[in-house]
């Protein structure tokens, strides 16, 4: 018997509204911009939210902090064009700095509370051999919001998000950059637009690294679709939120 016998996949095509939580401003579309391109398409909110304020990845050094975090943006409007992000928010967090984790998660209970999305997306805390704090600390405080969401003692960030919420159903969550998938989606019909999407990130690829990215993708979307009757595809671990507690 499986997690999955006991507590179905949930269908992310029947999700209505997602938030997507990512450490830095291109997790997500690297990760699954195909994915988060159809369920846009099939008629999905998508709603971005991003962890830290990824300036240490700027590849352009001599620009203010300010320039910086304005060209970071600009490319996250532009691929978000692609991809059909509804909306985005951002916690400003230190990138590869120091802050604390409950911080997070109180910020994440928040926009749960306030956007009361349907299916949760973020990169999978537990991946082996991730070494990015960032990555860590944002995937598990999703996981840990998402599971204490209808609690009202655990508080968010915001009192007055918290005193007007009623408890909502988060029917899933969804892990990317995750060795354990569950959900192989087909992303043949949208690979070029993801394409499009990685390539206005160019504050942080220079023309090199962008190459080496797109080829990187190229191969993994392939291999991901090994022994699948399509060409290209992303890889999800796909969970019942109810699966996110003492191994049900
Ligand atoms: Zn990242």
């Amino acid at each position: 018997m499986t997690v999955e016998t006991i507590l179905p996949i949930p269908n992310i095509f029947d999700a209505k509204r997602i938030l997507c939580i990512q450490p830095h401003y291109d997790d997500n579309d690297i990760a699954v911009a195909g994915i988060l391109t159809q369920l846009a398409r099939n008629g999905a909110e998508l709603f971005y939210l991003t962890a830290t304020d990824d300036l240490m990845g700027v590849v352009d050094t001599s620009l203010s902090d300010a320039d910086a975090a304005s060209a970071l943006k600009r490319d996250q409007f532009a691929a978000a064009k692609i991809v059909g992000v509804k909306e985005h928010y951002w916690l400003g967090y230190p990138d590869a700095g120091e802050y604390d984790y409950f911080a997070v998660r109180r910020d994440i209970l928040k926009y749960l509370r306030m956007l009361k999305p349907d299916f949760v997306f973020t990169c999978d805390p537990w991946l082996t051999y991730e070494a990015h704090h960032d990555h860590i600390q944002t995937g598990l405080a999703t996981s840990e919001a998402v599971i204490f969401a209808g609690l009202p003692k655990i508080a968010s960030s915001d009192p007055e998000v918290d005193s007007g919420y009623e408890p909502h159903d988060i029917k899933g969550i969804a892990f990317y950059f995750t060795r354990e998938p569950n959900t192989i989606v087909d992303i043949s019909s949208t690979w070029e637009e993801k394409i499009g999407a990685l390539r206005c990130y160019e504050a942080q690829f220079s023309p090199s690294e962008m190459e080496q990215l797109i080829a990187g993708r190229d191969m993994k979307s392939q291999q991901v679709a090994q022994g699948q009757s399509f060409a290209r595809g992303e890889a999800l671990k796909v969970l019942d939120t109810n699966a996110l507690h003492v191994g049900i």
